[in-house]
């Protein structure tokens, strides 16, 4: 079996821990299609936190508190750029995950596309997986808030790092999507998968920017796959992070439904066949779309492993 599973970071590395346990026992391929949109440049190094989260967690290396970042960490660099009074200093730049962006910046500089690049970081890790950027182009996710007085756009890692996702919002926009490309690989990866699962990552800033690349959406939405997404929202709440404060962005109730809503049915123009929702959250209905209840908290690889045995079920592939 081929599974191609979109996600977002530290919710999608969490989920994907379960999908690898599963497909260990099936025997199965994995591939995870992860968002770009919160790549962006600061001290001149290039930074993709979600494909960094994966290869961390799937690698073994990620910080099991902090949930984002290495293990073991220090913060030498980022206390010298401090004593430099160099901007920004929102931005939390570990010493060892510095490395890791010296060995992309350079093989960006070089003229390698990402996908090559994060083929490269991750024969280090061996996540088990293969890990593609839904694009090689740029794909990047702004808000449209107010600030200072004046409408701006601004880099979704500043709205939601230094200003927490608490400015006056009226939209995100996906800079660069309308043109992008899938990431090579990714379209075939589609093309042979037996189905595609969205990870429980945040559905306005992880998921929706994979899906604003044009072709990957179509592929899909219109694919031979059966597609099953598995809700970030239990009850009224993001089990953890501000996914809540994205949606609100979006007029879009914080609950299984409003989310499954959002990604709408295949039969329907969007890309879900069913949806996956928490024990609390039964009887959530999405028009045209099988919805079924079961636990959805991720607290270890076992948990998460049944949710993934349930959404391929769903998909009725296992
Ligand atoms: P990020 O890119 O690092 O913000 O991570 P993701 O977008 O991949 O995942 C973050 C989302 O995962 C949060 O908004 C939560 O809604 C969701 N989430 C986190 N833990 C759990 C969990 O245990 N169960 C479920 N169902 N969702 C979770
Ligand atoms: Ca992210």
């Amino acid at each position: 079996m081929r599974i191609v599973v979109l996600a977002g970071g530290i919710g999608g590395a969490r989920f994907l821990l379960g999908v690898r346990a599963v497909a260990r026992e099936l025997g199965a391929e994995v591939t995870a299609v992860v968002n770009v949109g919160d790549d962006v440049t600061l001290h001149g190094l290039r930074i993709c936190p979600d494909l960094d989260s994966v290869m961390y967690t799937l690698g073994g290396g990620a910080d099991p508190e902090r949930g984002w970042g290495r293990a073991g960490e220090s913060w030498t660099v980022k206390e010298e750029l401090a004593a430099y009074g160099a901007e920004p200093t929102w931005f939390g730049l570990g010493d060892k995950d510095i490395a890791t962006h010296l060995v992309r910046t350079r093989m960006l500089d070089a003229g390698y596309p990402l996908s090559a690049v994060t083929e490269a970081l991750n024969a280090r890790w061996q996540p088990g997986i293969r890990v593609l950027p839904a694009s090689d182009d740029r794909v990047e996710t702004h808000a449209v808030a107010e600030l200072d007085g004046a409408t701006r756009a601004i880099h979704f890692q500043e709205w939601w790092i230094r200003y927490r996702a608490e400015l006056p919002t009226q939209r995100f926009v996906f800079v660069g999507a309308e043109t992008a490309k899938p990431a090579a690989g990714v379209l075939d990866a589609l093309a042979a998968a037996d189905v595609v699962l969205l990870a429980p990552s945040n559905p306005v800033v992880s998921i929706a920017p994979v899906l604003a690349v044009p072709a990957l959406r179509e592929a899909v939405a219109t694919g031979r796959a059966p597609v099953v997404g598995l809700s970030p929202i239990i009850g009224t709440a993001p089990v953890r992070g501000m996914a809540d404060k994205c949606l609100a962005v979006m007029g879009v109730e914080c609950t299984a439904a409003g989310v499954g809503a959002l990604l709408g049915a295949r039969s329907a123009g969007g890309v879900l066949d069913g949806w996956l929702v928490d024990s609390t959250d039964a009887g959530a209905a999405v028009p045209g779309v099988e919805v079924r209840a079961v636990p959805l908290w991720m607290t270890d690889e076992a948990t998460t492993a049944a949710m993934v045995r349930e959404a391929l079920t769903l998909a009725g592939v296992a």
